[in-house]
């Protein structure tokens, strides 16, 4: 740290992001990326998009609001664009929280949110998952709080039903509750469709996972033109130009492929239940998954064992040093091929156990 930084940031402890290693080609079941590249046309339109590089991208970001607006049937001004949807959680918690409307989220949940919390000297309660590591949506009813929930949530890959989701949005009207669903294409039931309902839900959704363009950086946030309006200032008052031409490019050529997308949904959707079984086969406990990535624990090898185990042999996974989960690991759902080299080698490491 240097002599400058200001005193209000030196507690900050930043998000770690999943490791990206460069020593070796590993199989990379760590970070939630799709194992599919984009299609074929997003390669075309961001080969065309940079020969334009010279003039600056559209600050509304239309062509790709215009789209999502399309496919999630709701106005182009109830959509807000921006560089990944780390952004736009970011720009809600600025908006949305303060002391006055402190935050609630569970106490395992997306590593971003107490970052993003602190960042913004937002004060934040973390309400403690149920046993079975459920969030009880009872916790959330009428909170009063500025509230929180990753749906599919993360790392546990446990998804609450759209009917939760609205209890719990019903019972706050006078706090903004945002759904993050990162995860949602995997299985979960989206509450996009109660954006006109009700005027303080948020859902936030990204291109990384079900849309193979991680590297792409696009995200958005689904809401009341109010909602929007506001995020709009904060955006206007960081970053008017988030979205560089090329993503804006490929994030509409992805949209316009929406079914090769959907399809590779399916298939993650059925590599994961083989990989469920599989494991637990090995006996492993898994927890039920409505996302592309599983998280699992076994009473046979130590998690962090396993994840040093399976990295000394080339495949990477994710495992978290909290208490509450240093047992499990969480494993990126990937092709067919990577996810049989994956169990393949488990076994391995469990019998050499
Ligand atoms: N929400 C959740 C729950 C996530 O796991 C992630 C990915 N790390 C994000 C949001 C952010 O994804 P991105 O910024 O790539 O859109």
């Amino acid at each position: 740290m240097s002599k400058f930084l200001t005193e209000r940031l030196s507690g900050l402890t930043p998000y770690t992001p999943g490791e990206q290693p460069k020593d070796m080609q590993y199989i990379k079941l760590n970070t939630n990326e799709s194992p599919f590249p984009p299609s074929e046309s997003v390669s075309v339109a961001v080969l065309n998009e940079c020969r334009k590089l010279q003039l600056y991208s559209d600050p509304e970001v239309t062509r790709a609001r215009e789209k999502i607006a399309q496919i999630y049937n709701v106005k182009p001004s109830q959509v807000i664009v921006t560089n990944g949807s780390d952004e736009v959680l970011n720009f809600a918690f600025m908006a949305f929280a303060d002391e006055k409307n402190p935050l609630v989220f569970p106490d395992i949940t997306y590593g971003f949110y107490p970052v993003f919390a602190e960042l913004n000297h937002i004060p934040f309660t973390e309400i403690p998952l149920v046993s079975d590591f459920t969030i009880n949506p009872h916790d959330y009813i009428g909170i009063n709080k500025t509230v929180v929930i990753a749906n599919p949530n993360a790392p546990t890959g446990i998804a609450l039903s759209l009917g939760d989701i609205e209890s719990i949005v019903k019972s706050n009207p006078n706090n903004v509750v945002i759904i993050d669903e990162a995860y949602v294409d995997f299985g979960a039931q989206s509450a996009a469709s109660l954006v006109d309902t009700y005027d303080n839900l948020l859902v936030i959704q990204t291109f990384s996972k079900s849309r193979s363009m991680a590297g792409a950086r696009l995200g958005f946030g689904l809401g009341n033109e109010k909602l929007i309006s506001d995020l709009n200032t904060i955006r206007y008052s960081t970053n008017p130009y988030n979205v560089n031409r090329m993503t804006e490019a490929a994030g509409v050529a992805a949209l316009q492929d929406n079914s090769y997308y959907m399809n590779n949904c399916k298939t993650i959707i059925e590599n994961r239940e083989w990989t469920v079984h599989e494991l637990e086969n090995l006996g492993f406990e898994v927890l039920p998954s409505k996302a592309n990535f599983v998280f699992a624990k076994s009473d046979k090898i130590d998690g962090k064992t396993l994840y040093l185990e399976l990295k000394k042999r080339g495949i990477l996974i994710r495992h978290f040093t909290k208490e509450k989960i240093c047992q499990f690991n969480r494993i990126t759902i990937g092709t067919i091929e990577q996810m049989q080299k994956l169990i393949e080698t488990i076994s391995e490491i469990l019998q050499e156990n």
